[in-house]
């Protein structure tokens, strides 16, 4: 056993798994953190800074908060574009950043929603903001691990709002990204996909309860290792890595970082 039972997964632990089971062993069990920002240039630490503040100032919006001033024009127009395009509505029930958690076998799968937009008329939508510079793509996006997640999570554990719960059928997620206003991906649900996503979520939980420390193997695929932050570990320069900051969870601006950071030459 891996003793990892118990543990919560979010999108970011399952998708570092099936990347690597080596940098899920080392991230998640041997706990060896790396600064969030390692490896990103300047540029790149800008971005990853600009996609928290906006992550930040759509959620006072939503709280029906003044959201403050941008720090600059770029930001501010995001901002603007997401009041045109997601206007709160009356009778909707708004709940940014929400976290939501269901036991799941060995383990435990937990969702941090950017945005929860409740509708009177018992239907839920599931927001997710992108600042990448790509498009989103809705065929990678409709067979994502995050939406398979947080559509699955929402539907298993969304009584905990509080709410009478969602049925798949009631459920959607949209993925919206401010530089691309006009090209949301809109994603609906049905029991069939809820089955399908419960079932491989489940069985991969079980799948890492089940390991032992040292069943964890390294990907061959070089591809992935461009991206990963132990890179200097496999290859023998151990580097000394650092603790996460108080409070930082794997969510959303953890995982903006991450996909900025770029590749290191071989
Ligand atoms: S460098 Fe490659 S093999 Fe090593 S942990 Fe990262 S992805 Fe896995």
């Amino acid at each position: 056993m891996s003793g990892l039972e118990g543990f919560r997964h979010s999108q970011l632990s399952l998708k570092t798994y099936r990347e690597c089971p080596l940098r899920f062993r080392r991230r998640y069990l041997d706990r060896m953190w790396w600064s969030r920002e390692w490896g990103a240039d300047e540029e790149q630490r800008g971005a990853i800074r600009t996609g928290q503040e906006f992550h930040l100032l759509a959620s006072r919006h939503f709280w029906g908060m003044p959201s403050g001033a941008a720090s600059d024009d770029a930001v501010a127009g995001w901002l603007a574009a997401l009041e045109e395009f997601a206007p709160r509505r009356a009778g909707c029930r708004y709940l940014p950043e929400q976290e939501l958690r269901t036991a799941a076998g060995e383990g435990a799968l937990v969702a941090k929603y950017d945005l929860l937009e409740l509708h009177p008329d018992g239907h839920a939508v599931i927001y997710d903001w992108k600042t990448s510079p790509q498009p989103p793509q809705a065929g990678r996006l409709a067979r994502d691990l995050q939406t398979r997640l947080y559509r699955a999570v929402l539907c298993r554990a969304g009584t905990a709002l509080g709410e009478s719960g969602w049925a798949p059928a009631a459920v959607s997620m949209v993925y919206w990204n401010p530089r691309f206003p006009a090209a949301p991906v809109r994603l609906p649900y049905s029991p069939a996909a809820y089955r399908r996503d419960w079932e491989h979520l489940t069985c991969l939980v079980a799948e890492i309860a089940a390991l032992g420390p040292g069943d964890f193997p390294a990907t061959t695929r070089e591809e992935t290792c461009r991206h990963c932050e132990y890179r200097p570990l496999c290859r023998g320069e151990a580097r000394e890595g650092t603790e996460p900051p108080e409070g930082e969870v794997d969510d959303a601006p953890w995982e903006l970082s991450w996909e900025a950071v770029p590749e290191l030459p071989l």
